[in-house]
């Protein structure tokens, strides 16, 4: 049975639970155990699937096509453990099962409470898999007090009184604040943090202590005393350059060693860190930089490109560079020349996105790639607009368009060389969406696999013929046009199984186009970076030193 770690976060929000989480999780990996990560969320939306990536970042999708938090991409990058379904949850998702129960007719003649049917719902949720780790890490997202997070709290409050003691430690994170008027940094709302968590019956076994100073001795030892944890186990997390910094700045803090010993696990095993030393050598010590535009819509939050913006990260790390990317909104293409913008770049990245605005922006940003010859990675939506460009430009078909945007506008103004896609083939069964289906969930979700043309760049690029990669999309590029666009230089070099559906569109005669309809980005890791990424950062290195 696993042993279970419950992180939680006081005085403020965006402290980097998720991050803390991850990199715990990387350093007991490193110690030789197997993790898996969860993050309960106290929000009512049934999942972030619906969610505005403005306001919630980007939604992760996993291999089993649950849409989550953002922070299961931290989990799996710093860990490698793939997420699944039952890794995220929110209080949507658990109310809306408990009151389907409650008409199905499970509880017949109870009052429905949120102790004990909620509760115990969370901790079924909690119990998931829990034969298959050494440990089970659960971040409950917001901070302490808030309404929302109590059941998540008493439920957290019950699991750990009724399992076998010693099973369950609490890490909460919390801020130190700096006050510089009186240089000094104040232990008091950690304090109050703490009291509130002990007045819904919890004590923390470890604190972490965000600060952007060092926490002297004074401090931790004051903190111990009033929120009565050990002193080596009250730990500083100062402000990082990089995040995967973490591991190893929360390990020379003590980190590790200290959920040990609440756990009573001695002698701890040693650790092996080597990962996570040639992941900072690959960073501290890149030598040139390249510059790669990221063409897309959700510009003010960098949250809502999360994953590309690591995978971008980690195709530097594998060649030894740093890769600097700027972010520019598409709709100034619509008015403006993109070359005045793109020119100084050495590769365009147009990455997912839902909706018409912005679309034409892309396609230009596309046709500049392609005709200046500099290296372009279209990512779903980015993809879609790449063969919309190649059909309009190349093919003749001079009102190429989606028919997401004839859906939005409510009449047909485009020729669909992106199609809805209804029905489609997934494993050994058919998937069929109607319209006026429910929003969340029914889309093309999770990995799905694609076969590569033996002679393709991709192919080589993968090094094999078979991949299995994420999705989240609705719409289709139409075989319709392949002959037409193959006959211009657009090859469909990936496709599905049942050869239906296209995968990856590149240009042979280009110095790197490619287009995927999946996400790649959610399966890169730094000490692992993906290798479509890696090979686009490879290529945006040779256009540099081309000029
Ligand atoms: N809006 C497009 C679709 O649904 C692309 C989605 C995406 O980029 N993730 O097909």
């Amino acid at each position: 049975m696993a042993r279970y770690v419950f992180i939680t976060g006081g005085v403020v929000s965006s402290l980097g639970k998720g991050l803390a989480s991850a990199a715990l999780g990387a350093l007991l990996q490193a110690r030789g155990y197997t993790v898996r990560l969860r993050k309960l969320d106290p929000y009512l939306n049934v999942d972030p699937g619906t969610m505005s990536p403005f306001e919630h970042g980007e939604v992760f999708v996993t291999d089993d096509g649950a849409e989550t938090d953002l922070d299961l991409g931290h989990y799996e990058r710093f860990t490698g453990v793939a997420a699944r379904k039952t890794d995220s949850v929110s209080s949507g998702r658990i109310y809306s099962t408990v009151l389907e129960k409650e008409r199905r007719g499970d509880y017949l003649g109870k009052t429905i409470q949120v102790i004990p049917h909620v509760t115990n719902d969370i901790k079924d949720f909690l119990r998931i898999g829990e034969d298959e780790v050494d440990f089970m890490l659960c971040e409950i997202g917001g901070t302490v007090g808030d309404i929302e997070g109590l059941p998540f709290f008493e439920a957290i409050r019950q699991f750990i009184h009724e399992r076998p003691r010693g099973e369950c430690i609490l890490m909460h994170l919390t801020l130190l604040p700096y006050l510089a008027a009186s240089g000094e940094l104040k232990t008091k709302p950690t304090q109050h943090s703490v009291k509130e968590l002990q007045s819904i019956g919890l004590a923390p076994n470890v604190l972490l202590l965000r600060s952007e100073k060092p926490v002297p001795t004074k401090e931790r030892e004051k903190i111990a005393l009033f929120c009565n944890v050990r002193p080596d186990a009250v730990i500083a997390a100062p402000d990082l350059k990089t995040i995967y910094e973490a591991p190893l700045a929360y390990h020379r803090e003590g980190l590790d060693r200290a959920v040990l010993d609440a756990f009573q696990i001695s002698p701890a095993p040693r650790p092996n860190l080597d990962r996570w030393t040639d992941v900072m050598d690959r960073m501290e010590n890149a030598e040139g930089e390249v510059r790669v535009a990221i063409v897309g819509k959700y510009t003010q939050l960098e949250d809502a490109y999360k994953s590309i913006a690591e995978a971008l990260t980690h195709g530097g790390m594998a060649n030894r560079t740093r890769v600097k990317t700027e972010w520019i909104d598409a709709e100034i293409f619509e008015r403006e020349d993109p070359a005045a913008y793109l020119e100084p770049f050495d590769a365009i990245l147009v990455p997912g996105g839902f909706g018409e605005r912005g679309t034409e922006g892309k396609i230009r940003a596309a046709q500049f790639a392609r005709e200046k010859g500099v290296p372009y990675l279209g990512i779903c939506l980015g993809m879609q607009m790449a063969v919309i460009e190649a059909a309009r430009d190349l093919a003749g078909v001079a009102d190429a368009g989606s028919e997401e945007f004839d859906h939005e506008a409510g009449k047909k103004r485009f020729t669909p060389v992106v199609y809805h896609l209804k029905e489609w083939v997934q494993g050994n069964h058919v998937v069929e969406r109607k319209v006026g289906d429910d929003k969340g969930g029914t889309m093309r979700l999770g990995a799905y696999t694609a076969n590569l043309r033996p002679d393709s760049r991709v192919a080589q690029i993968y090094g094999a013929t078979t991949i299995e990669e994420r999705h989240r999309h609705r719409y289709e590029v139409d075989t319709k046009y392949r002959e037409k666009l193959e006959k211009c230089g657009l090859i469909f070099s990936g496709m599905s199984p049942d050869g239906r559906l296209p995968e990856i569109v590149e240009i042979p005669d280009h110095p790197w186009f490619i287009g995927v309809q999946f996400h790649p980005e959610l399966k890169s890791k730094p000490f692992a970076p993906h290798p479509l990424f890696a090979d686009f950062v490879r290529a945006a290195v040779e256009a540099s030193r081309l000029v």
